[in-house]
């Protein structure tokens, strides 16, 4: 398969100010933000005119979930235009509170924890052949996920447990198990619930949970481009040696609590490896893999360059060499710099709130996004295809045909039901049209049912 389908799935931490006025819980915020969206998608689980999925689970965070991408650039845009939806949630949320008499901001946050302790994820999808044999995957992909915080963690500053301090990764101390089937209770590093949203005898979907979700478009970049690169090398049939953790759970929080990255873990072959040694494996193997048989797309250099980059900055501890592009040290410098300015040490309270600011996804109040706009954060994407995958689908994959199917759908007021396979009109006594495979951009019965809908 040279390209692959990829989808993200972003779960906000939601909250409000109330500065006198009276306090409401994060459930009833959830309702005033998602009250236009049930108006017009008779439900608060909807999909959107660029094929994405917003809804509002049990609980109180929302979801954005992207529609289908084949392309890194397109998959980071179709990420941050999920941002954007949810900032004109806010806007239209807070007006509907305030007339209720509620006073007072609305809070979303692109993180994955909260102050009572509570985690909330952001998983990828990556589309892989049924022949890859899932348990070969699964041995070799665990040992790079939970050392790959190092290349992509989000950061944090960690006050609970032992070892309090400025750790890689959110998601580390919340998961749970190697993998399994479900993904709140005992919370995987990757889920093995089979449910491909495609052609089940064809493919399979890998569902990665243990991802810290990223504000930095670079270290997006290199999240999922270094992932699809090892998942490549994988499925090439290359035979990579044993590197199965002993016990990985135990591991990914040590890992998480060591900036040098030195610290060893313990294979279950009894020899132990650094995490910067695991991750070196990986970007040499998956190097050699490129030279062998050349670049699959455009931005597979830049990825391998962000790579070592990033690993040579920890090996060094000379991070300004990522101080731009990689999440938690561009949060670590931030950080720094204010308890240096404010002679703060990292426990107190106001260092702990510079590390939520950073996520909250205000174009002002936001940190990381104060920072892009001072030129401290690089980007990957234009804010145009940004703006585009706001309303526009990827147009190399069916998410283009559910994009025209919505549109068509809310131009004409029609009642619609879709999901990543079906598309069906609720009133009408049409069969529901079924799109198994992921690829297609035409298909006649969509076409007949998108004209019916436009009376054409
Ligand atoms: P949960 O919310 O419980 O994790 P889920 O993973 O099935 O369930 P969704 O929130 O609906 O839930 O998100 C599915 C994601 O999978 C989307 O980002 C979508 O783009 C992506 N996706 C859709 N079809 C495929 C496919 N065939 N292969 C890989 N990813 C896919
Ligand atoms: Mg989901
Ligand atoms: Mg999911």
């Amino acid at each position: 398969m040279d390209r692959r389908i990829i989808g993200i799935e972003t779960e906000y931490g939601i909250a409000h100010s109330h500065p006198g006025s009276r306090s409401i819980t994060p459930e009833e915020v959830a309702r005033y933000l998602f009250k236009p969206v049930v108006e017009w998608g008779r439900s608060s689980n909807v999909f959107l005119t660029n094929g994405a999925r917003l809804y509002l689970d049990v609980g109180s965070h929302p979801e954005y979930a992207t529609s289908e991408c084949d392309d890194l650039l397109g998959l980071i845009s179709q990420d941050l235009a999920g941002e954007s939806v949810m900032r004109s949630l806010i806007e239209r949320g807070e007006a509907l509170m305030h007339e209720d008499g509620i006073q007072g901001s609305i809070y979303l946050f692109k993180n994955n924890s909260d102050s009572a302790g509570n985690s909330f994820g952001c998983h990828e999808n990556y589309m892989i052949p049924r022949k890859l044999e899932f348990s070969r995957l699964s041995e070799l992909m665990i040992p790079f996920l939970v050392t790959r915080q190092l290349i992509c963690g989000a950061g944090k500053v960690n006050l609970a447990g032992d070892n309090c301090g400025f750790h890689f990764s959110q998601r580390a101390d919340h998961v749970w198990e190697g993998v399994s089937s479900a993904t709140t209770r005992s919370r995987p590093i990757i889920n093995t619930r089979d449910e491909p949203h495609a052609d089940a005898e064809r493919f399979r979907r890998m569902h990665v949970i243990v991802g810290d979700s990223n504000m930095s478009q670079t270290t997006q970049l290199l999240k999922v481009g270094a992932t699809d690169l090892v998942l490549r090398l994988i499925e090439s049939g290359a035979i990579l040696g044993d590197l199965k953790l002993e016990n990985p759970i135990r591991s990914i929080r040590e890992i998480s609590r060591d900036l040098t990255g030195r610290q060893e873990v313990r294979l279950a072959s009894g020899r132990s490896m650094s995490a910067l040694e695991i991750q070196r494996f990986f970007l040499q193997h998956v190097t050699a893999f490129v030279e062998k048989n050349g670049a699959h797309h455009a931005h597979v250099s830049r990825v391998l360059e962000l790579w070592e980059r990033a690993l040579d900055a920890i090996e060094t501890q000379n991070l300004g060499l990522i101080e731009k592009d990689i999440d938690w040290a561009i949060k670590k410098r931030l950080t720094d710099a204010y308890m240096a300015k404010n002679s703060l040490e990292l426990s107190s309270p106001r260092v702990a709130q510079i590390d939520l600011t950073y996520h909250d996804i205000s174009l002002e109040r936001g940190l990381f996004h104060v920072l892009e706009r001072r030129g401290a954060a690089t980007t990957v994407v234009t804010p145009e295809s940004v703006e585009e995958a706001v309303t526009v689908a990827p147009q190399t994959t069916r998410a283009k045909i559910r994009g025209e199917f919505i549109k068509a759908a809310r131009e004409h007021g029609r009642d619609v039901t879709a999901d990543w396979l079906h598309l069906k009109v609720n009133d009408a006594q049409g069969a529901t049209v079924l799109l198994k495979d992921p690829f297609v951009t035409e298909d006649a019965a969509a076409t007949e049912l998108i004209n019916a809908i436009r009376g054409v």
